[in-house]
């Protein structure tokens, strides 16, 4: 199987599973984890911020902050097609009794500034307190501009509001901006601008499990009460900690790779009638497909082996277990399928009930 449906689908590395069997372990609610402790160190190193927490996953990471961050009764300004706010089960107003207040977005995921000001209410008792503002970099695989990440949380720290970064893929972004010089240097140049930052070991780094939650030692403290509450409480979490160590160590530059295979994608696709490439930055890669033909493209794919998401945009998404020859092998498919007549076999089938 040629897997393009997220980059949470990776494999650990057999080095990665060395690295975890080699790793010390301890009880990581008491504190007492070495390995655990040594990759909050170092993450908290390479953001810059004063601490960091490991957490099961993402959604919990990106949940602890916005309790840190926020009370009950208080509010968060968030994209309307944002992780924390779309795709959490609405945690925030779930478990935070913090009540969302989503924005348009344009196609780089920025919101509008005036809308952005629009929002934050004036301090009334009619009104939740704005507290918060949340970004999410990269944004469907785009590196959002230093212009508006400076602009943006410029606007909200001159109205007294936190900034939170979803950076769930804050590798890829660095990696894309990089340009030639530092990836850790590329890192700060984005996190700075923020107070709390979230990233994932689990996508394009390749490890099994987890995420941390970066920010002032203050915050991490709120955030560390939050994650027990929430169940996050991890006992010899080592195991985990050293994959993503191990992924910090190895396969941070490498990401330059999955980008360069999702331009190598891009190209093959848009030389095929009946797609539009609609955006391929970093290592994902959204294409409309004409005549409502993307669900039975999806199945032709999997017939042959290679899986996607979507429906009318495919979202393909490159990381650590493809290669060139499993993309040029994609690129072969869909060729097949769009140069067949409309309705033809694969199609035909599908409508017959026999696929
Ligand atoms: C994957 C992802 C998360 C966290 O997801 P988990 O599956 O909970 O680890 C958060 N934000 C964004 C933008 C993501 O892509």
């Amino acid at each position: 199987m040629i897997d393009l449906r997220s980059d949470t689908v990776t494999q650990p590395t057999a080095a990665m599973r060395e690295a975890m069997l080699r790793a010390p372990l301890g009880d990581d609610v008491f504190g007492d984890d070495p390995t655990v402790n040594a990759l909050q160190e170092r993450i908290a190193q390479i953001t810059g911020k004063e601490a960091a927490l490991f957490m099961p996953s993402g959604t919990q990471s990106n949940l602890c902050a916005l309790m840190a961050h926020c009370e009950r009764g208080d509010e968060y300004i968030v994209g309307q097609n944002a992780h924390t706010y779309r795709y959490e089960g609405g945690g925030a107003a779930v478990l935070g009794s913090i009540q969302p207040q989503p924005l348009v977005q344009n196609a780089q995921g920025e919101m509008a500034l005036v809308d952005i000001a629009a929002a934050i209410k004036p301090v009334d008792c009619h009104f939740a307190r704005t507290r918060l503002l949340a970004l999410e970099n990269t944004w469907n695989g785009h590196a959002m501009s230093q212009d508006y990440l400076a602009q943006a949380t410029g606007l909200a720290r001159r109205h007294g509001l936190a900034t939170h970064l979803d950076g769930a893929r804050l590798f890829n972004a660095a990696v894309a901006q990089a340009e030639g010089g530092s990836v850790t240097a590329s890192v700060r140049r984005i996190v700075d601008h923020f107070d709390s930052v979230s990233v994932c070991f689990s996508k394009g780094l390749g490890a099994p499990v987890g995420s941390a939650l970066c920010g002032s030692r203050e915050l991490i403290t709120k955030a560390l009460r939050w994650r027990k509450v929430l169940g996050g409480g991890l006992r010899q979490s080592g195991l985990l900690a050293a994959a993503a160590l191990h992924a910090l160590d190895h396969h941070v530059d490498r990401l330059a790779d999955d980008h360069a295979l999702a331009q190598r994608l891009a190209q093959g696709l848009q030389g095929i009638a009946g797609l539009s490439v609609r955006s391929a930055q970093t290592n994902i890669v959204f294409v409309d497909v004409a005549d409502g033909r993307g669900p039975a493209l999806l199945e032709a794919l999997k017939a042959q082996g290679v899986l996607a998401t979507g429906l009318i945009g495919l979202r393909f998404v490159t990381h650590l277990n493809v290669d060139a020859a499993g993309i040029d092998h994609a690129l072969a498919c869909v060729r097949g399928f769009m140069q067949a007549p409309v309705g033809g076999a694969t199609e035909g089938l599908k409508r017959s009930g026999v696929y």
